[in-house]
């Protein structure tokens, strides 16, 4: 069977990379989408691991070459998922996680209205913020510029599957695995009953 395809979106700082790479502990056949971007290296990001950091320039060769499955801008930078790596993972029956923002999700969902949109909340903005501040890698200003963007980012949540709420990591990444599992058996019924026709 193909693999299926999760899109993880939620405001900047909410924790989808510490939830994810929870969860990457605990399911097999699963591969991360590595997008690309214009934004600098945060300390002990690892290019290729946990992005391919590139210049605007070759962004937009790449935009040009259309080798996007989908791309934004998001408070001043380019981030786009190299679309080859994950249609490769899907043909090989793996579970693709796209840790995209808003606009890239609704590209996806248009090319690929099969993908299941899940958003992750923060218990509260003031909570938002605070992990924005702690993890200590923007600088005031891009700080602000996220927690705007956060705002109206909370508005297109109803439009998700499904809404998880990070209060607490360890009941996210069971509730993440919960809704993998349960996609999957959902799939499964459908392939199931089209197998019976
Ligand atoms: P995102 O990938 O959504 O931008 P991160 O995973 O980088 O967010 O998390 C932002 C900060 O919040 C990190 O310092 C992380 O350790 C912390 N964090 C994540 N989840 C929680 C949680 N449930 N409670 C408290 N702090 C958290
Ligand atoms: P950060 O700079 O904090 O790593 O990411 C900023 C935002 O960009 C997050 O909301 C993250 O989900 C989003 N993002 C990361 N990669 C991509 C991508 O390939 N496409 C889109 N559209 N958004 C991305």
């Amino acid at each position: 069977m193909k693999g299926k395809a999760f899109i993880i979106s939620g405001p900047s700082g909410v924790g989808k990379s510490t939830i994810l790479h929870e969860l990457f502990k605990r399911r097999e056949k699963l591969y991360f989408s590595i997008s690309a971007t214009t934004r600098p290296p945060r300390a002990g990001e690892v290019d290729g691991v946990d992005y391919h950091f590139i210049q605007v320039e070759r962004f937009r060769r790449m935009i040009g070459e259309d080798a996007f499955l989908e791309y934004a801008e998001f408070v001043g930078n380019f981030y786009g998922t190299p679309k080859r790596y994950v249609e490769d993972a899907m043909e090989r029956g793996e579970d693709v996680i796209l840790d995209i923002e808003l606009q890239g999700a609704i590209q996806v969902h248009q090319k690929m209205p099969e993908a299941v949109r899940i958003f992750v909340l923060p218990p509260s903005i003031s909570e938002l913020e605070r992990r924005l501040r702690t993890r200590g890698t923007e600088t005031d200003d891009k700080i602000a510029g996220r927690l705007i963007r956060a705002r109206t980012e909370f508005e297109s949540a109803g439009s998700y599957d499904y809404i998880v709420i990070n209060d607490d990591v360890e009941k996210a990444v069971r509730e993440l695995d919960a809704i993998l599992t349960a996609e999957h058996c959902r799939a499964g019924e459908r392939s199931d009953a089209l197998s019976l026709t």
